[in-house]
């Protein structure tokens, strides 16, 4: 039988999300939508041909007796609310990164979470889903590239709105990295630094770019991240890890490779929706099979209650310029990996 969303938040990725669960994937149909734009709400249900009740009131839609689980799509300051009502009406919900836009308000997440006594919540942080990333970490796995001593990462946007700002590059934008190399590397982070290289002048005058991220985990690897969010020539993610007898790379987006005009070449992507689209694709069909089987298995609560808690760390860094300690309590078994 079909899952049944209500989905809160109509907007960029909320659209996106309705199409991909109402014409790409199997087993869920979008019942009810809200945002605090009515028409927006309407639109995307009229667009889409589907048979969904449009609620001004999101909490009436997290209440509705025919929805069985959320997607919370709408802007970050108002995830928390929404998660916490799903938590409270034995509802499972799929939010969008930030879980919350405080790690104390991500935290309120996991001890509602813990409370009801069952994982409710996945965090729609999607690199772990992706082919590449998967495959990167089947290797690390393996052992054949031995214990992983340093890892070489790059996050390169084309370019960035007037509006993005010089912290909006850790938590828009290296969040995603924050996620999958703990992931990847089945560790934490221990101690963060940044550091400003020479700025580009193509970023506006309030923008600091680039910026390279330094951290340590409590296994002693260190990672740089570069986040270059001016880089002119595409989207561009790169991840290198140097283990002990050899050194594994994240696959690059496959590509046909042209042989013209005296040129051997291959293209790279400059949107972001178009690297990690399959990978969106296979993180809510995760959420509705895993909610099938009875047990959700994708990034948790607490995954993005550690994102936010570095991030903070990151900011900090950020302004002071100095190494700054990542404090988290121990991970409870509730979330064991
Ligand atoms: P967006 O285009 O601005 O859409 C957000 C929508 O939520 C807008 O339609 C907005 O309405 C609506 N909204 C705001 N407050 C609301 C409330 N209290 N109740 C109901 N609806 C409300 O933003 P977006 O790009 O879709 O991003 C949404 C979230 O997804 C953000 O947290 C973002 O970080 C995350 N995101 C994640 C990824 C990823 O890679 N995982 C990618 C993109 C976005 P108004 O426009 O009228 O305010």
């Amino acid at each position: 039988m079909a899952l049944n969303l209500g989905v809160i938040g109509t907007g960029a990725i909320g659209r996106e999300h309705i199409r991909r669960c109402s014409k790409v994937l199997v087993g869920a149909k979008v019942v009810a939508v809200n945002d605090i734009n009515h028409q927006s709400a309407v639109d995307v249900i009229t667009s889409l041909q589907l048979d969904a009740q449009v609620y001004d009131d999101a909490h009436e839609l997290v209440k509705a007796s025919n929805v069985d689980a959320i997607l919370v799509t709408s802007w970050g300051p108002s995830h928390e609310e929404f998660v916490l009502a799903a938590i409270a009406a034995g509802k499972p919900v799929f939010c969008e990164k930030p879980l919350a836009v405080t790690a104390a308000g991500c935290k309120r997440i996991v001890d509602a979470e813990i409370k009801h006594g069952k994982r409710l919540v996945q965090v729609g942080f999607m690199r772990p889903f992706d082919r590449g990333y998967r495959a990167l970490k089947e290797v690390i796995d393996s052992g054949e590239i031995g214990e992983p001593l340093m890892l070489h990462c790059a996050h390169r946007n084309a370019s960035v709105a007037d509006t993005y700002s010089t912290d909006m590059a850790i938590v828009d934008t290296l969040i995603h990295e924050i996620n999958v190399l703990s992931w990847l590397l089945d560790d934490d982070y221990r101690t963060v630094q940044v550091v400003f290289p020479r700025k580009t002048s193509k970023a506006l005058a309030h923008l600091r770019d680039p910026q390279v991220v330094l951290f340590e985990t409590h296994k002693g690897t260190r990672i740089d991240v570069e986040v270059f969010v001016n880089c002119q020539y595409g989207y561009d993610i790169q991840c290198e890890v140097v283990g002990e007898t050899g050194i594994a790379r994240l696959p690059e987006p496959s590509s046909v490779q042209t042989r013209s005009q005296a040129r051997l070449s291959t293209s790279i992507l400059t949107d972001w929706k178009d690297r990690f689209i399959e990978a969106y694709d296979i993180e809510l069909q995760a959420f509705i099979h895993d909610l099938a089987a009875g047990e959700l298995t994708g990034p948790s609560a607490w995954d993005g209650y550690t994102a936010a808690v570095t991030s903070d760390a990151c900011i900090l860094a950020q302004k002071s310029g100095q190494i700054v300690p990542i404090e988290l309590p121990q991970r409870p078994a509730f979330y064991a990996r």
